[in-house]
Parts: C-alpha cells; structure tokens; sequence
C-alpha cells in the first residue's frame, strides 16, 4: 500500500472488473454504429463560460459542482461536467453543421461533478453519449430512445423503466412557465426554492422533498399547455416508440437537471439502485447551439451512465463478462529454453493466439502457479532434456493431462487444439 489513495468520491477500475466496464462501453456504444453514428473525442476541460452559458447558471451542476480553475496563464477552465455542450462545440467549430444534416455523433469518456458522493454517485465517473445534431424529425428523438434501449436490451438489463416527458418550445414554454410560477408564488416554500422558482420554476416540479410534493398536488403541467405543434410532434415520437416495441411511462414532472431542454426529454430509471436511480437520461435542447453562440440547430440527444448501469446489471444478477484468459502460459526451465519459448509465445501472439510467459526466474513450482493463477487452457514447459530431443510437454491445465509434442510443430498443434 501507498501513501496515497484515490481522491474521495473517484475509484479505479481494474481487472476483472475494467474487462466488464469495457465490454458495456462497447455494448451502449454497438447500436449507435449501426445507426450511423461517427465518433467524437473532446478535451477534458473547456472554457468555464461553456458550460455557464450551455448548462445553465442556475442549474445544481454550475452552481455547486463544477471542477472550476484558473491555468498558469489565467485562463479559466473546467473539467467537463457533461459531454453534450462539448460535442456541439466541437461540431460548430469544425462547421459539420455546414454539410448535411443532422449530424449524428457518440463519445464515451469521463466527467467530473463535485457531488457529495455515495452509492452510484461519483465525482468522477463514465458516460457513453448520442448527440444527433441539426435536424427537427421526431423520428430523429424516437430513434435515439430506441437504439439506448438496444443497448441496455443488449446488456440483458430489464428492470428498467424509460419516463417521457415534452418541455414544449420557445412558444409555448414560455407561457407555461409564467402560470407555473403563478402556482409556486402561492406555495409555503423555504428561501432557496422561492429563488429557483423565479430562475428556472420547471426545476421545482423535480423537487425530490415530500413538503414540496405535496403542495404540487395540483400543479399545472406542461402537457396541458403543449402547443399545437409540440403536441403533434410528441404524439408522433410516441407512436414510433410504440411501434418499436419500446414501451415508456408518460411523466409530465419530468424535467432533468439541465438547462438546455426543450420538447422530448426522457430518463431511464432502474429500481434496483436506491436514490440514484437514473441510469441514463436526454432529450431535445433545440435552443443550445444559439446559446453558446451557434446558429440555429435543433438536436437531440442522451448520455447512459456507465458506472451506474454496471451497478444496474449487478443488481439483476445478469451475467457481466469478466476478463479475458489467455490460451497458452508458457513455462521455460533455462536460459536456452527461456529464449525459445519467448520466441514461440511472440509467434502465437502474432498469430491471434493469447498467450503469456513465466517471467522472473520463479523455479518451476513457481512458475506452475502463475499458469494455474493466468487462467490458461494449456501450459508449454521446456526443459533443456526436452530441447536436446526436440520436443515440449503440453499441459492441459484443468485436466492436469501432460502430452509431449515436437517442438517444431507446437504453433500449429496448439491452433488445433484450441481451435
Ligand atoms: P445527466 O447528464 O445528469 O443526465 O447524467 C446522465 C447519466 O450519467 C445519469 O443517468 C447517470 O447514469 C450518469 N451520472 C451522472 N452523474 C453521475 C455521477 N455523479 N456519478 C455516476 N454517474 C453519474
């Protein structure tokens, strides 16, 4: 043990546990390159002012929970606390908003939040995002519901439920917003909420307390205030969600904790997590790009948590894949069998076969264990009688059957033998 430990609120993610956070990268990230989706990789830290601008000020994540600093050079940075205002300013830097639309991005990476940490909430943790940038198309919001649901069905996590919302648009919004704040003025709320009320009363509806619930009782709801063509267009995206096979419970508290939203927002919650119970969330921020200084590109989008969906899978008990074994642990006795040995691992490395060797002159007991410990189908011992006659003992490892084989055919007996 060092002196040191990871920074409160972070862990470190090593085998066996990183081969199964790796592989569900790959399985939240599988449907979005079936569906055109290209790449994107952003800094870890941007502009302070993107993120106040793109997240919103009143929001908890600028207010209280940004990795804020100033560099040598005085620039005022932060390490990114979400990836969807980074990969719009990505896409409007490199003008893709120039060529044809909508453009359809993923990322995968870390974020950083100074949140107060517990089970599934971390100050450090991983998400997999979906941005489809510059294009109005409830297909466009249907599609990304549903290729996050072929991820988690990919991952076999059922206990899940996707919540539904619509935020209405610059025309309706905010009328809305004027009549919920109204109904708040008229509520007994303590000293912060009656300020969030007035910065941003949407917020309020998300109010986890049960005081405040209750006197939400007969709050007046954003879908009953829906213009026409808002109420058209989530019609739409519930009807191709439906068609899908996707089934979602309509939430008209649903809010998310973001600023940028309009129209379609949507969360994944999972009952097996306690109170951090969202393991992914989104939807349409039609207003962003014109918020960071952008032209007008309504998008949609999500980002699914990796840390979160992981401790999701575990508590279903579905069947995570763990590390990867090699096939073939080579076990050298002497400095000319060492060289051979090293020689043939190298080969069957090249020739797509795993394979590791008993470094550090460990004896052979030694050595023996690290084969057994590697998790490998068969053991390869040289010693210097089996050099002079040509031949190497191959050593099923959970058998403990022993063969000897020639030594100038051991590559293409072990293909065979593992093939
Ligand atoms: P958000 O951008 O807050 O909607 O987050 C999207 C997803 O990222 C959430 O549903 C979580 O799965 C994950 N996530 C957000 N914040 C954290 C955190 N502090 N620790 C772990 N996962 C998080």
């Amino acid at each position: 043990m060092s002196t040191f430990q990871s920074p409160k609120g972070t862990f470190d993610l090593l085998p066996p546990d990183s081969a199964t956070f790796l592989a569900v990268r790959e399985a939240m990230a599988a449907p979005l390159k079936r569906a055109g989706y290209g790449y994107v990789e952003t800094p870890a830290f941007e502009d302070t002012a993107l993120f106040k601008r793109g997240v919103g000020k009143s929001t908890d994540i600028v207010t209280k929970e940004m990795y804020s600093f100033t560099t040598q050079g005085g620039d005022e940075v932060t390490l990114r606390p979400e990836g969807t205002a980074p990969t719009l300013r990505a896409a409007l830097q490199a003008n893709l908003d120039r060529g044809g639309l909508p453009v359809k991005l993923w990322y995968s990476g870390s974020f950083y939040r100074y949140e107060k940490p517990q089970a599934g909430r971390y100050r450090h943790f991983s998400q997999v995002g979906a941005e489809a940038l510059g294009a109005e198309d409830p297909a466009l919001d249907a599609e990304i519901i549903i290729l996050a649901a072929d991820a988690y069905a990919e991952l076999g996590l059922r206990e899940y439920r996707i919540l539904l919302n619509s935020l209405g648009d610059k025309e309706c919004r905010p009328v809305y917003r004027a009549t919920l704040q109204d109904f708040l003025r008229g509520l007994d709320l303590d000293e912060e909420t009656r300020k969030r009320a007035e910065i941003n009363p949407l917020r309020v509806l998300d109010d986890k307390r049960d005081s405040v619930q209750k006197q939400l009782a007969g709050v007046p709801l954003m879908a009953d205030s829906l213009c026409g063509a808002c109420k058209a267009y989530h019609e739409e995206v519930r009807t191709l969600l439906t068609a899908a096979g996707v089934a979602f419970a309509d939430d008209p508290k649903l809010v998310r904790g973001l600023d940028y939203y309009t129209r379609t927002t949507f969360e994944f919650v999972h009952d097996g997590l306690g109170s951090q119970s969202a393991v992914g969330g989104g939807g349409r921020y039609d207003g962003l790009s014109e918020m960071i200084g952008g032209p007008a590109l309504p998008s949609v989008g999500w980002a699914l948590g990796v840390d979160r969906t992981i401790l999701a899978l575990r508590s279903e008990g579905v069947e995570l894949p763990g590390a990867d074994r090699v096939d073939v642990f080579a076990v050298p006795l002497g400095d000319e069998a060492r060289r051979r040995l090293f020689e043939t691992v190298t080969e069957l490395r090249r020739l797509g076969v795993s394979a590791d060797f008993a470094y550090g002159n460990k004896g052979l007991k030694g050595a023996m264990k690290s084969a057994d410990r590697s998790g490998a189908r068969f053991a390869l011992i040289l010693g210097e009688r089996d050099i002079a006659e040509g031949v190497v003992q191959v050593k099923e490892l959970a058998s403990g059957e022993q063969e000897t084989v020639p030594l100038s055919g051991i590559v293409t007996t072990l293909q065979g033998k593992l093939a």
